[in-house]
């Protein structure tokens, strides 16, 4: 019998989303990407740093335990703020970090390993409180969140019956976008979505002819996205939508919201077809070649440079903010004077961006007559 094995709280948005992915994600594994290994990097150090109350500054430039990710100071700031704010809610609360929670009860028997870590789950004030931290940029809706649903599912069967709660409080904190959101709803009401997702997966998986739903909110994270036809025929119809040769700016904006779905896709079917050649397949028009590389240093080149051109093969750069910060403690007030946030350039966000929108002075149009 085929399995959904990697069914993860972080999967059943995708599920619940698309009906079609139910059955087409079986058997399907995900492989690890660099941001998935920052992610898993940033969660660890985050758990570190909120069980030692270590500054997570005090990592920039380390890597973590099994991972060559070195730790930057844009990620350090983010860690802290995490950790942060999770310690200003934590007080008179049971706090259990990084805890794995099991789902079984709520999935049907195919998912082989209903399991999955939230980041910090809290108990007290009559509420079971669910944070989630996201370390990316692209926006996360705490709103109808199921990843935190299912996280909360777990954590009620494992903690329902040793603790008093009513209400179940969700949290997505999301430092790259300073957005840290709420969503409430009571144990009843998080159990009866608990047995309509149950249902909902069993009759998925036994539908013959499931409906598809592509689009940014599934398909992202779908593990079948590299052998799903719904998601190419969207993917040519999204192609097709102009209908002067002009892209007008609503069709802009549909393919915008679609872009995130598209470019997920399109970056599946490419490791989907190196892994078909290496397995043997002949992909018509195309090869294996070796990717192109940078030159780098031998392991014996530093004492052979430095021999040849003494000091000129050395350059000293600046401490980083954070690092000068955190050397001078508190004589750093004296120093803020020289510490500036550049602008950023203007870049296009969907509304629901936290940032502050900015006017732009309309650039003139190349083609005006600048006579007239
Ligand atoms: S890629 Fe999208 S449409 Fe296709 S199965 Fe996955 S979620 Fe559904």
């Amino acid at each position: 019998m085929s399995t959904l094995s990697h069914i993860r709280p972080s999967y059943m948005g995708t599920l619940l989303n698309c009906e079609g992915s139910v059955r087409l994600s079986t058997g399907c594994t995900s492989a690890p990407s660099p941001a998935a290994e920052r992610g898993t990097v940033l969660h660890e150090l985050a758990h570190h740093c909120l069980l030692t109350g270590t500054e997570a500054s005090t990592f920039v430039g380390q890597c973590r335990p099994l991972s060559e990710y070195r730790i930057t100071e844009h990620d350090a700031e983010q860690v802290q703020a995490a950790v942060d704010y999770v310690d200003n809610l934590r007080e008179n609360k049971a706090l259990f970090a990084e805890h794995q929670v099991n789902f079984r009860r709520w999935v049907p028997a195919e998912v082989a390993h209903p399991t999955g870590t939230a980041d910090i789950i809290m108990i007290g004030d009559n509420r079971l409180t669910i944070v989630d931290y996201k370390f990316g940029s692209r926006y996360v809706d705490v709103t109808d969140n199921k990843q935190l649903l299912f996280y909360a599912l777990g954590a009620y069967d494992e903690f329902g019956l040793d603790y008093d709660f009513d209400l179940v409080e969700y949290i997505i904190v999301q430092p790259a976008l300073d957005s840290y959101q709420h969503y409430s709803q009571t144990l009843n009401g998080l159990l009866r979505e608990g047995e309509k997702a149950k249902e909902y997966l069993i009759k998925a998986l036994s539908n013959p002819t499931p409906r598809y739903n592509p689009g940014t909110d599934a398909c992202v994270y779908c593990l079948a996205r590299h052998r799903c036809k719904a998601m190419a025929d969207y993917t040519e119809n999204l192609l097709k939508k102009s209908e002067s040769e002009a892209l007008s700016v609503d069709v802009l904006a549909q393919i915008l919201d679609a872009a995130p779905a598209v470019k997920s896709f399109l970056d599946a079917v490419e490791s989907e077809a190196l892994s078909r050649v290496e397995r043997g397949d002949k992909i018509p028009g195309y090869k294996i070649v070796e990717s192109r590389t940078r030159r780098k240093y031998a392991d014996d080149a530093e004492p052979a440079l430095a021999e040849l051109l003494g000091d000129e093969a050395y350059k000293t750069d600046l401490i980083s903010v954070t690092e000068a910060e955190k050397k001078l403690g508190k004589k750093h007030v004296f120093f803020k004077e020289h510490v500036i946030k550049p602008q950023g350039k203007p870049t296009i966000a969907p509304e629901t961006d936290k940032r502050p929108e900015i006017s732009l002075t309309p650039a003139i149009d190349s083609f005006t007559d600048l006579d007239n």
